[in-house]
């Protein structure tokens, strides 16, 4: 039940996007919003091939049936991280299997379920050790601590041949039933996606290049099983006779949403097309993966290409000595073997981690004009030119949403989303209308105090000037040094101050059941999530700390097992949820315990609220489970919302304790870190509106060859959502890697949307009172009841609903911002 956009890529996300350079990065949200933009211009096209589709075949695995090669593309950032993060849920299956006649949606929770993992019996032993093979082993539990790259390789192949065995089983006897069709997907899913979830995992955490190439070698044949369970025909036929028989409108809402997904989802990859156009289908679908892949690489080698050698310390006065070190240890690499950070040279390059640095701390203005100028016209000329790559993947996209029988792409991208084009576009409208007055103040402020600090350009700022004077202004007012604030937080106090939080709002117990499942890391927690009775109904691990020789960068949070009834063993109702969480913060030291920055303290938050969704499900529909099913735009809402707790008075306060005095939090510090949540708002608003309605309009408003160019587009978007237009040559369109080789086409819009969410979701606690316990119990009950508890089973406007008793509303947003007229 793939979505035709990469969701689960998401997750990779996690870990590319957050391994833009945290460091650089302080409580200036404006700087984070900058980060995620400019990772759109490029710093996710650096994401290693691997890390695209590498393990999470996309939502294939996850159930998506129908999902093709197309789907497995790279994942760009976290869909919905704008103003708050980039951190991200690992992957989004979606999935799930019902049974006809015994789909419900809710059952008691069960005490701890056993994880059945095995579908078919072992074979006799053969002489590769395969009976041994950890891989192929039933688990309550995954052997985290067995599996090693010796057995990625055989258990894979071996696994692999079991399941298409499972799938030519199930093509020949397929029955338009639950048991006859879904319950047995489900099994055939669920098992690759378990066995490879654990390889995958291992590959994020436990890195080696043993690992590694074990898994480069097996995922082209895992990849090919899944383009063929995608693929089946009798399958689909069979989904399409549950959904024409009268048992149908019987069904739960979760079984009605498998089969309308699973329907769906064929049907947009061409399942259902006659023939000849089905032909026609592959073959767009065939030359826009090329076409992609073209435009990433025109990007990359476009980046690539720049470079300016610096040998006047002066020229580049103002850089912090991270971005010194890293332009000297540049400079090494390109041969001048005896460069320092000291006393270079110095190379400056197009890459994230030294672009951004340029643009906010370099002093000298046509270095930053230089450098900003070669930046917004990366892939636009010569060899590496995308300007055509962009209108023939246009062209394609446009002809491939007719042939399925939509008048446009956005449409298309719409089907598998909370959203519709209109209602995106009304959003963004009301977002820019909010946003506009107070983007043209932030400008006046900029220009003031660029004056009072006597620069020659205030009167004439340009684009690259506008983040260096941000800098300089958010450091004059909100000056917080993150690195002072670290002994405040220590990451004991933080996770019981979330434990604690979980409990008054959701009531459940947390408790460390170190011990009980295997781990792939000494310093990995394992908890028990248990109701007030004391059930278990979920686990997680937790491995907080960064190990730079192993582990990859970032934070994110995916799934091990999810809910599901079929899968249940052990006599067992259901099989219990099992999460995993994993961070990248600085370990203990002696006897310090790990201190953590604001903005960690505010990812543990973000991922833990995934984790919640997904473990607090009560579905027992194993492909609607939990984070499965839910519709991308809508599946960071859990997430964002978490985010607010740690700006709410009394939970921050709980945690914010020194270390070793027990000292509070002072303050006035207190009031800066709410103050610099509201920096530059509108600003940083209006930057995202101008990326989200290029996107829409280039998707279904534009006619390729028409008489419009995609650059008129830009300038014509742009005067509505710019302050100072974009330069005449400005071609950020010619490095906009999400939406021409990532999965955000017609998708861009998501950022601002899942905000919206939960910004007004956190406010039905904020309505209720943040003081009265009563009050905020009851909504957080109910909060529980509906977002966390229904996964994938419900559309989420109709959860969303159920929740706040009306539609989203932008208004919270705007306020939490500080956007609305008069500040509230
Ligand atoms: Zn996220």
């Amino acid at each position: 039940m793939g979505y035709p956009f990469p969701k689960r890529a998401r997750a990779r996300l996690g870990g590319v996007v957050s391994t833009r350079p945290r460091r650089f990065v302080s409580l200036a949200l404006p700087l984070l919003i900058f980060l995620a933009s400019a990772n759109m211009f490029g710093a996710t096209a650096r994401a290693p091939p691997l890390a695209l589709f590498a393990g999470r075949a996309p939502r294939l695995l996850g159930l998506s049936l129908y999902s093709s090669h197309r789907h497995l593309r790279k994942s760009l950032p976290c869909a919905l991280w704008s103003s708050s993060f980039s951190f991200c849920v690992a992957r989004i299956p979606r999935s799930t299997s019902v049974p006809f006649a015994g789909c419900s949606s809710s059952a008691p929770l069960p005490p701890m379920a056993t994880a059945e993992v095995a579908s078919a019996p072992l074979p006799a032993a053969s002489d590769d050790g395969l009976p041994d093979n950890p891989l192929l082993q039933s688990f309550a539990f995954p052997p985290f601590d067995a599996v090693h790259a010796k057995h990625v390789v055989p258990g894979i192949r071996e696994l692999l041949r079991r399941l298409e065995g499972d799938l030519v089983e199930l093509e020949s006897k397929v029955e338009p039933s639950w048991p006859g069709l879904v319950e047995l997907l489900e099994r055939i899913v669920d098992r690759l996606q378990v066995a490879w979830g654990v390889i995958n995992h291992l590959k994020s955490v436990k890195d080696s290049a043993e690992l590694r190439a074990a898994i480069e070698e097996v995922q082209p044949e895992k990849v090919k099983f899944q383009l063929r369970l995608g693929q089946s025909k009798p399958i689909y036929n069979a989904f399409k006779a549950i959904q024409e028989s009268p048992n149908f409108s019987a069904l739960s809402d979760a079984c009605k949403r498998i089969v309308e997904a699973q329907i769906k989802e064929a049907v947009l990859n061409g399942v259902a097309l006659e023939d000849g156009k089905r032909e026609q289908f592959n073959e767009i679908e065939q030359e826009l993966e090329k076409l992609s892949q073209k435009f990433s690489e025109n990007v990359l080698d476009a980046t690539k290409k720049f470079e300016k050698l610096i040998t006047d310390k002066k020229e580049i006065e103002g850089l912090p000595p991270t971005a010194l070190g890293l332009a000297a240890q540049t400079a090494v690499s390109k041969g001048h073997e005896n460069a320092t950070a000291e006393n270079g040279p110095w190379v400056i390059t197009l890459d994230a981690p030294c672009f951004l640095p340029v643009m906010q701390h370099a002093k000298n203005r046509s270095l930053r004009e230089e450098v900003y100028r070669a930046y917004v016209t990366r892939a636009s000329s010569g060899d590496l030119d995308n300007t055509v790559i962009i209108n023939q993947i246009l062209k394609l996209r446009l002809e491939k949403a007719k042939l399925l029988g939509y008048s446009n792409y956005a449409e298309v991208s719409m089907e598998m989303k909370m959203a519709s084009v209109e209602k995106a576009e009304e959003l963004l409208e009301k977002l820019r209308d909010a946003s506009w007055d107070p983007a043209v103040q932030d400008m006046e402020d900029l220009k003031t105090f660029a004056l009072e600090k006597g620069a020659e350009e205030a009167n004439d700022l340009n684009h690259w000037d506008i983040t260096f004077w941000s800098e300089r202004l958010r450091e004059a007012k909100y000056d917080i040094n993150e690195e002072e604030l670290r002994p405040f937080f220590s990451l004991p106090r933080v996770m019981d101050g979330l434990f604690t939080l979980a409990k008054t709002l959701f009531e459940v117990d947390i408790v460390p059941v170190d011990g009980l499942a295997p781990v792939w890391n000494e310093d990995v927690r394992f908890y028990c999530v248990k109701d007030l009775s004391g059930n278990p109904v979920a686990y997680f691990y937790f491995d907080p700390y960064s190990r730079p020789s192993e582990k990859r960068g970032g934070a994110w949070m995916d799934e091990v097992f999810a809910r599901s009834r079929v899968l249940a063993g052990g006599g067992a109702p259901v099989r219990l949820p099992i999460a995993h969480m994993v961070c990248n913060q600085t370990p203990p030291v002696g006897d310090k315990p790990s201190l953590m920055t604001f903005r960690e303290v505010e990812t543990i938050f973000h991922e833990f609220g995934h984790a919640l969704q997904h473990m607090l499900t009560r579905q027992d529909e194993g492909l609607v489970a939990g984070i499965r099913g839910i519709e991308w735009d809508a599946v960071e809402l859990p997430s964002q919302f978490m985010e607010n707790w740690c700006y709410q008075r009394d939970t921050l306060m709980s945690i914010a304790k020194h270390y070793e005095t027990g000292e509070p939090l002072p303050e006035e510090v207190y009031q800066k870190l709410l103050a610099a949540k509201t920096f530059r708002a509108g600003s940083l608003s209006l930057r995202q509106i101008r990326f989200a309605t290029m996107d829409l309009e280039l998707h279904s408003k534009y006619v390729p060859g028409g008489s419009e160019t995609i650059y008129d587009v830009d300038q014509r978007v742009s005067e509505r959502t710019q302050v100072i237009p974009p330069l005449l040559e400005d071609r950020f369109l010619c490095s906009f890697s999400h939406i021409f080789a990532g999965g955000y086409a017609a998708g861009y819009y998501s950022y601002k949307w899942a905000e919206v969410l939960s910004a007004d979701a956190f406010s039905a606690f904020e309505d209720a009172g943040l003081d009265n316990d009563k009050a905020i119990k009851e909504t957080g009950r109910k909060f529980r009841e509906t977002i966390l508890a229904l996964g994938g089973g419900k559309p989420p406007l109709e959860v969303f609903v159920e929740f706040r008793g009306r539609e989203p509303s932008p208004e919270a947003l705007l306020r939490h911002n500080g956007l609305l007229p008069v500040a509230a």
